[in-house]
């Protein structure tokens, strides 16, 4: 089955129950509830259910299917939002060891009143990793935290262990095929990403207007005419009186359209040009002799800023090209489905907006990302010189947590040997101190003497 069948709501089950208060309190609020769901896979997977009606297509090779067959059943994967997921799994959903993946261990901060716990040092875990939750290992935990009867002990053993129990899901599963909670229990996901993936289907939904079908608008012979231009008719054709709308829902923009609304920003496909606009109405238009009403937006468009050259204006980092801070006077008149995407403007500079395009195709990054690392004594470190290319090497001599500095003694490359590198000034003075921000990257090379690095290729 492909996936848009299979995630159809015809192949989607869905039940809901409504909690009351006689069910137990959490970390066993969801136990009851998913104990027959569990019991009824746990058979479907042992002894498999009969089926007499089936799609007689499917064929297996080497293998007659008859009127009766068995078919079993296995849980494969389990998604629910981050709170639903810790539920069913008895993980901790935040805290110290608010992570179902891995050991991660977070601190408080010293001398604060604040009871956050944060989650630090990255520069340490990025070349450390925290080791990673097995099934294996935390079984014991898990079992300990359920038969711990002292409720104060329980939760100071579930802060430290991150779990709150054994999840029903693990009693039931994990014995038959090793179904694993920490692994089987999906990425997060809301309620409603869970509810598009069972309903994604092939059918598009068209776009259309919102607002009360009352309020209508009468047309001067001028706008007829500009009517007329855009939909490439005769204005004896558009009709007198048209319906506008503040409000548009957009077809294929986000998931089941999303909606515009009179005062937003937007860009537009116009004659090719992605052109940034300000909203200023919807009009739906019914000409004679056609069966559907024809969208259109009417929107002022903010002038382009330009560079020197001509070219547009846009910010080196993010590509956010630059536009005038008033839209100007002409209104232009385009078919709604010319509506690409919302845009934020934030004010640049006098006069000047920056056009914040978070929905735009991600591009290519005009820099490199640099992890900043953790230095240790002994490391080769890559040093970004004065030019983008002057990359040097520096042995670690010793590091400065509070000043972020590092001591280091370059090393050059040999003039007899290429990729060799050796110190480039003996003696104590060659010791140059370097800041944190000018490290790139630890080297990968090897030593090849006491005196001598040799870089990898
Ligand atoms: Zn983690």
């Amino acid at each position: 089955m492909t996936k848009n069948d299979r995630n159809h709501v015809e192949e989607v089950y869905v039940v809901g129950f409504i909690p009351c208060y006689q069910v137990p309190n959490l970390p066993e609020a969801l136990d009851p509830f998913l104990q027959p769901l569990l019991q009824d896979i746990s058979r479907g997977f042992i002894d498999g259910f009969k089926v007499f009606s089936y799609p007689r297509e499917i064929e297996v090779e080497g293998y007659q299917t008859g009127e009766e067959e068995t078919v079993c059943v296995l849980l494969l994967c389990w998604t629910a939002d981050h709170p639903g997921q810790c539920e069913c799994g008895k993980f901790l959903n935040q805290g110290k060891s608010g992570c179902r993946r891995c050991k991660m261990v977070g601190k408080l901060l010293e001398n604060s009143t604040n009871t956050h716990v944060y989650y630090g040092e990255n520069r340490y875990h990025f070349r450390y990793p925290w080791e990673e939750r097995s099934i294996e290992s935390s079984v014991e935990d898990m079992f300990d935290i359920d038969r711990e009867t002292r409720v104060s002990i329980c939760k100071a053993m579930s802060s430290t262990k991150g779990f709150t129990g054994t999840s029903i899901l693990h009693i039931y599963l994990y014995p038959l095929y090793g179904f694993d909670i920490l692994k089987h229990l999906g990425f997060a996901s809301s309620a409603e990403i869970a509810h598009m993936q069972s309903e994604k289907g092939p059918q598009t939904r068209r776009q259309f207007l919102l607002g009360p079908v009352s309020k209508v608008k009468s047309l001067s012979l001028n706008e007829r005419v500009k009517i007329a231009d855009t939909l490439d008719i005769s204005a004896r054709e558009v009709p007198a009186v048209v319906f506008v709308s503040s409000k548009a829902s957009l077809s294929d923009v986000g998931y089941q359209g999303s909606v515009v609304y009179k005062g937003e920003n937007v860009i537009a496909d116009i004659n090719g040009h992605e052109t940034v606009l300000l909203i200023c109405n919807f009009l739906s238009i019914r000409c004679e002799g056609t069966e559907r009403a024809t969208l259109l937006t009417v929107a002022p468009s903010y002038p382009p800023l330009t560079t020197e050259d001509g070219s547009q204006a846009s910010d080196f980092w993010s590509g956010f090209i630059k536009v005038k801070a008033e839209p100007g006077s002409e209104q232009l008149l385009f078919p709604l489905d010319c509506v690409k995407r919302k845009v934020i403007l934030y004010n640049y500079d006098d006069g000047v907006n920056s056009v914040v395009d978070y929905q735009r195709q991600a591009r290519q990054l005009p820099y490199t990302i640099i992890f900043p690392v953790y230095i240790e004594c002994g490391d080769m470190l890559s040093i970004q010189g004065e030019h983008l290319h002057d990359i040097w090497f520096g042995h670690v001599q010793s590091i400065d947590h509070c000043q972020r500095t590092v001591d280091v003694f370059f090393f050059v490359e040999s003039s007899r040997h290429k990729n060799l590198y050796v110190r480039e000034t003996q003696g104590r003075h060659g010791r140059n101190t370097v800041s944190w921000h000018s490290v790139i990257g630890i080297a990968s090379g090897e030593w090849i003497s006491h005196t001598q690095w040799r870089k990898k290729e």
